[in-house]
């Protein structure tokens, strides 16, 4: 069974093509700069063939179409048409209340994908257009959607309200939902297998360290909290987005600094996190990383501000959880650098009795790979998993077909 995987951004559609009997990767690749000067294709495909040119696409419709195209090219495409997929498998990132496991696409899916718009005004939107030009596209596939939030439908409610009168969260819904939902989940599933573990009996902790960052405490399987909530700002500290804040500032910018909304906006989500913090005009960890070694305070503080939050969550999740047998290192800065594993864990080896003790060789040596990284002190475990939304996107999405199947519904 072959099964497309598409995520649809503001500017791009990401794919891969997974043969679903052995998960084979067929295909993958990137509609980039949708709507902008440049707009190009890059693909691969399994066979070792390469191609990245310049489209003239102007829409996510139009995307698609090429992804279409690419994948049953006669030099470099992998299925012989796109009957061949039985389904695609779609990112979205809010799924709101109602949603709480991945679904197949009907009409009174996209009625809710559409309305949590207002929730992910930034996401909602182009994952519904990624939708709509896939039904276009492959007709003939069973359309699924896998949500972001919905890993996080199992927090409870004394974790999910904030601290505001109750009419907030009961008329508007102003609460939190937590996001990178399918990465927690799939990381989580991963730790369990390699630890030869059921998932019902681990108390994790999840740290996905992108360039957007969270943290999950998993007990037994199910997202218990997180700390991303009414919206992908809060909580870490990230590239440039501020994480957890007193919300009074808010207030002190806008009638101290006449901020306004677009501004405040601006400043809590582009101009903030590591970027703001080290101020060297990159919020990409590597560059932050090699301005401190050359002795540049604020980058050294910025990086100490980002892995001090981390540890205070993981402390936090601790107590939530009563304790816990794994900590999971993940996404581009979590799987790739050993000095922000490092300095997350320095002082955590004096937590009592628990022993969450790093070995700085298994560290060093443990990047972009799954593995052990703590030491044979440790009473906790320390992974590294790599993550691969797209991958656990095609699992969920077969999980739902497998019913349909045995019933010759696909
Ligand atoms: P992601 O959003 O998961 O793709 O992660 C992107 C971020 O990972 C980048 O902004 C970098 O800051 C970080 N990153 C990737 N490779 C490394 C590395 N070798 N060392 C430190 N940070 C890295």
């Amino acid at each position: 069974m072959i099964i497309l995987v598409i995520n649809a951004g503001s500017s791009s559609v990401k794919f891969t093509l997974f043969r679903m009997e052995d998960e084979a990767e067929l295909a993958s690749g990137i509609v980039g700069r949708i709507g902008l000067a440049g707009t190009r294709l890059n693909y691969k495909n399994f066979k070792g063939g390469n191609l990245g040119k310049e489209v003239f696409v102007a829409d996510a419709v139009e995307a698609v179409g090429i992804i279409a195209g690419v994948l049953t090219d006669d030099r470099y495409g992998v299925i012989d048409g796109e009957k061949d997929i039985t389904a695609v498998g779609h990112r979205v990132v809010h799924g709101g209340e109602k949603i709480t496991d991945s679904v197949i696409i009907e009409d009174s899916v996209k009625e809710i994908i559409k309305k949590c718009s207002t929730l992910a005004p930034l996401h909602n939107p182009h994952n519904f257009k990624g939708i709509e030009a896939s039904e276009r596209h492959f007709p003939g596939a069973l359309q699924v959607a896998v949500f972001d939030t919905a890993f996080h439908a199992t927090i409870p409610e004394h974790a999910f309200l904030y601290g505001l009168p109750y009419r907030l969260y009961h008329q508007d819904r102003i609460r939190r939902y937590g996001f990178h939902g399918i990465s927690h989940k799939h990381v989580s599933g991963e730790a369990a297998r390699f630890l030869d573990m059921p998932l019902d009996a681990l108390k994790l902790i999840t740290c996905h360290l992108g360039n957007g960052c969270s943290i999950t405490a998993v007990e037994g399987g199910k997202s218990i909290d997180t700390s991303m909530g009414f919206t992908p700002l809060e909580g870490l500290m990230m590239g440039s987005r501020c994480g957890d804040l007193d919300p009074a500032i808010v207030l002190f910018l806008m009638e101290h600094k006449q901020l306004g909304y677009k501004e405040i906006n601006e400043l809590l989500n582009k101009q903030s996190g590591l970027l703001g913090v080290a101020d060297i005009g990159s919020s990409d960890l590597r560059d932050i990383l090699s301005a401190k070694a050359s002795g540049n305070h604020q980058a050294g503080i910025a990086v100490k501000t980002f892995t001090y939050r981390i540890k205070k969550y993981i402390g936090a999740y601790i107590a939530a959880m009563g304790g816990v047998d794994a900590i999971v290192f993940t996404a581009g800065i979590g799987e790739n650098s050993p000095i922000i594993r490092e300095s997350v864990c320095d002082g955590l080896q004096r937590t009592n009795g628990l022993k969450i003790i790093l070995d700085p060789e298994k560290n060093k040596a443990g990047n972009n790979k799954l593995g052990e990284i703590q030491s044979c002190l440790s009473r906790v475990k320390i992974l590294v998993v790599p993550t691969n939304e797209a991958r656990e996107i095609a699992q969920q999405t077969l999980q739902l077909l497998q019913p349909l199947e045995k019933n010759g519904m696909t």
